[in-house]
């Protein structure tokens, strides 16, 4: 029988990442071995570190000697049963969340069928090319809306703050699985990218209706059926129900069509704290300078990244979604909103590095403008008045108001605006008008950053106008043991669109946390999940 791997933790030069000979000395001599008995090094875990001005990679090592090779990856093993029966459960969303939901629950042999108001993915990308290239708004697929949901086209990062590492181990396998680069169970900040994402989604849904799972697109639920107090099914676009034992509603967190309905359905939804703000764009080759210093471009490191918290006395700002290398796109679902999001694709060998930076709103923003934190769509309301507000900034078809981050500070209006990634173009605006009480945090955070580092505030740096769906301003609530709707009984609200989830891999997760829990409601092997 082999023998396991000695793991070992090194510091290392980012050098020894593309150097057999020097990954196998540094490895030997953590291990306390000869060089010459060490038969082969592979990397279980990497991460950078640019702090203090020195760059470094910390990697955990698996050091293999004698006759013993590593074995082949772990991916997850994708056998799931086959079903048959009548789907005992619907899915209203096919994003992260109503997508590892159906897998687990098929895990425990319970049929569901997934409905999803876009496309497929292949299709989506046309409907994407109509609104970059024609400013064209399919409000039933677009950047949001669509097989995979709001995360397909991104940077399909995959981080999350979850701690628990088994189930965050369990989705990147089955990402993995379904084709995401090895590279995922490895980086401490893995990332798939937006040209590899939709096979990734493609191989899933292709997987699970191979076990019997049924995907039904351009099926737009437009209500909730309650018989005797409980949920019982979903009504379509068109009249049509498909009843249900369970109903997940997965939805996102653009889907106010949705809180509408559940709402008149007398479902329990709440105002929950969310944020706003600019995505903000540099050139890449600034961004790797700032963080890599004389390693900037080195092939061990790739595209730089950032994340930026800044409390002042203003109020706090934070970054969000940070794409290096990628382009910001229009991720409106709405005509006449203007909202912008970022992707990058795999390499992400783009010019520009963009991000969010928001900052949060509470229950006193809303009051402060007459909305009442009381009202659970209060929140929608203060965030789509931003979207128009910006869009008409624009000036139309999704040209997005922008502003020099340096005449952002100091609030004058930028005469002209450097290249930019953003494809519909831009419109100089005053944002810190439009952005109104939520200006002052981003202006101090931004100084504060351009005292920091130098060129951050520079004349190719911009902000444009408005991120303004990072976060849902709605919960549906649950309950914390059964996670069904106490309102509604057999209601399961899921995922980002529900307040449970900020992320792709976070979304996965409470999918797989409902999945168990209605598995378990109706009997089934809930532990196989
Ligand atoms: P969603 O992914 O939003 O999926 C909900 C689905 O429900 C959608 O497909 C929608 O069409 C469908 N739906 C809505 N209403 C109905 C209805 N009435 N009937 C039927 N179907 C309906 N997160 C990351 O972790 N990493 C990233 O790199 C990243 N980049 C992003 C880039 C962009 C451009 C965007 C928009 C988001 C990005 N995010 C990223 C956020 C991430 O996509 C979301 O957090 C995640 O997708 C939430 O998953 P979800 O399943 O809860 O909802």
């Amino acid at each position: 029988m082999p023998s396991a791997p000695q793991r070992v933790r090194v510091d290392l030069h980012p050098d020894a990442l593309l150097n057999d000979a020097a990954l196998r000395r540094a490895a030997a001599q953590a291990a306390g071995l000869r060089e010459a008995d060490v038969r082969h090094v592979a990397v279980a875990h990497r991460s950078i570190d640019a702090r203090r001005g020195r760059v470094r990679v910390h990697a955990e090592l698996l050091v293999y000697v004698g006759k013993d090779m590593p074995e082949a990856p772990c991916y997850l093993p994708h056998v799931l049963p086959n079903m048959s029966e009548e789907p005992a459960v619907v899915i209203v969303g096919a994003g992260p969340a109503g997508m590892f939901c159906a897998w687990g629950l098929a895990r425990a042999g319970v049929r569901a069928v997934v409905l999803e108001r876009g496309r497929e993915v292949r299709a989506r990308r046309h409907d994407l090319a109509g609104l970059s290239q024609r400013g064209e708004l399919d409000p039933e697929s677009n950047y949001c809306f669509g097989e995979g949901g709001a995360g397909t086209f991104s940077d399909g990062k995959l981080y999350t703050r979850a701690t628990k590492r088994g189930p965050v181990d369990l989705v990147l396998r089955a990402f993995a699985g379904y084709g995401a680069p090895p590279e995922i169970l490895v980086d401490a900040r893995p990332h798939i990218g937006t040209n590899r994402l939709p096979r990734v989604i493609t191989a899933m849904r292709e997987h699970l209706i191979g076990a019997g799972v049924a995907f039904r697109f351009a099926a737009r639920a437009d209500a909730l059926v309650v018989r005797d107090g409980a949920a019982a099914g979903v009504r379509l676009r068109g009249g049509e129900v498909v009843p249900a034992r369970a109903v997940v509603v997965a939805p996102g967190h653009s889907a106010r069509d949705v809180q509408a309905w559940l709402r008149a359905a007398g479902v329990k939804l709440s105002f929950k704290s969310f944020a706003l703000g600019v995505r903000i764009e540099h050139p890449q080759a600034l961004v790797d300078r700032l963080q890599y210093g004389a390693l900037a471009g080195h092939p061990a490191l790739g595209a730089a990244s950032y994340r930026l918290v800044e409390q002042t006395g203003a109020g706090a700002a934070f970054s969000f979604c940070m794409c290096p290398g990628g382009y910001i796109v229009p991720a409106a679902t709405d005509p006449g909103m203007q909202v912008v999001n970022g992707m990058s694709p795999h390499s992400r060998r783009g010019r520009f590095a963009n991000s969010g930076l928001v900052t949060e709103v509470g229950p006193q923003h809303l009051a402060a403008v007459g909305l009442s934190p009381d009202d659970p769509l209060a929140g929608v309301e203060y965030q789509a008045r931003f979207e128009a507000d910006a869009y008409r900034a624009g000036g139309g078809a999704f040209v997005a108001p922008a502003q020099r981050l340096a005449d952002l500070v100091h609030g004058t209006v930028s005469r002209e605006l450097p290249p930019t990634s953003y494809h519909r173009g831009l419109q100089p605006a005053r944002l810190d008008h439009l952005l109104g009480p939520l200006a002052p945090p981003l202006q101090a955070a931004l100084q504060a950053l351009g005292a920091r580092m130098p060129g951050f505030l520079g004349d190719d740096a911009i902000a444009v106008g408005v991120e303004s769906r990072t976060s849902c301003p709605v919960r549906i609530d649950r309950d914390g043991e059964t996670l069904e709707s106490p309102s509604t009984p057999h209601l399961y609200p899921c995922g980002e669109g529900a307040g449970f989830a900020g992320g792709i891999v976070s979304a996965a997760l409470d999918g797989l946390r409902v999945a168990v829990a209605i598995a378990r409601r109706l009997g089934a092997p809930h532990e196989r999940i």
